[in-house]
């Protein structure tokens, strides 16, 4: 009788021993999934499940990762090799120099954003607290991107409510609004007015950058925060871009429990709006 009521339970053991991490997709027999011991099958079955998407989604990104550091890398050894095959005189070399440094910099960059987003992904980054005023911090990063707006002739106009303060870390919140206006300026067109403006939104407190730039196409909304995910690549690298500047301003206005909207109104141009909590 005892044997028989526990062979359920010697070959769910004998399942569970012959899953590894390359056989997640595997999961325990559940003859019976209403008594006890078929919850704990749903139970476990359920955990295999997130498991096997939290492997999957590693694969994806360590294949991304590889692949967007392969990139620059390729163009160095390219640029280099081209140089060293050709007679060149010393200004054309000095110009090669310069864009294989240019792409050393694009792979320190890369290395030094994935290391950030691990560290910050990891919790092994704990908030720095501190009070401050949201006009202040975002004129200062209106101020430090000014010089590249003025460059395709744009305009970063400023509307701020004033006495709004956060307790909040300014470092990961600078960068946050850093990376959408920078992609505000990098994707909209010449001579376009980008708008900033802070205020209270239903309790929250919320940043937005306007935009007239392209939008973002409906199938692309979902997915652009995901890491690597971009609408142009060519034009995503042409410009500087790493295809990690939303992933991180995610992960970092998340770490003080808050989140990023993104409206693209029919008359066109994007919003991306962050809401924390006061
Ligand atoms: P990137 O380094 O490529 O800019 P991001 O994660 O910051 O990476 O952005 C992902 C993609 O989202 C960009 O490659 C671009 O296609 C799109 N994108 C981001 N911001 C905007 C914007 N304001 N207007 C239009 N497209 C944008």
């Amino acid at each position: 009788m005892a044997g028989r009521a526990l062979r359920p339970v010697g070959e769910m053991a004998a399942a569970a021993r012959r899953i590894t991490s390359d056989s997640l997709e595997s999961r325990l027999p559940n003859p019976n999934p209403h008594d006890e011991l078929g919850q704990l099958a749903t139970v476990l079955n359920d955990t295999l499940h997130r498991l096997e998407s939290s492997f999957d989604a590693l694969k994806r990104f360590t294949a991304d990762a590889s692949h967007e550091l392969r990139t620059p890398l390729t163009a160095l050894r390219s640029v280099g090799e081209a140089a060293l095959r050709e007679a060149r005189s010393p200004e054309e070399l000095r110009e090669t120099i310069g864009s294989m440094l240019e792409e050393a910099q694009r792979l320190h960059d890369l290395a030094d954003t994935l290391l950030l987003l691990a560290r910050a992904g990891s919790g092994r980054m704990p908030l720095q607290r501190e009070t401050f005023s949201l006009e202040a911090l975002v004129t200062d990063v209106c101020e430090r991107l000014e010089v590249l707006a003025s460059e395709k002739n744009q305009r970063i106009e400023i509307t701020s409510a004033p006495g709004i303060f956060l307790n909040a870390d300014p470092v990961l919140l600078r960068q946050a609004v850093t990376n959408l206006l920078h992609n505000a300026i990098r994707y909209s067109p010449a001579d376009s007015l980008i708008r900033v403006v802070t205020g209270k939104r239903g309790g929250d407190v919320s940043m937005e950058i306007i935009d007239q730039g392209p939008g973002i196409p409906e199938e692309h909304r979902q997915k652009i925060f995901d890491r690597f995910h971009r609408i142009d690549k060519a034009r995503s690298r042409a410009d500087g871009g790493t295809g990690l500047g939303l992933a991180l301003a995610k992960l970092f206005v998340e770490q003080h429990h808050g989140r990023i909207e993104l409206d693209c109104p029919a008359s066109g141009g994007s919003t991306f709006r962050i809401l924390l909590p006061p």
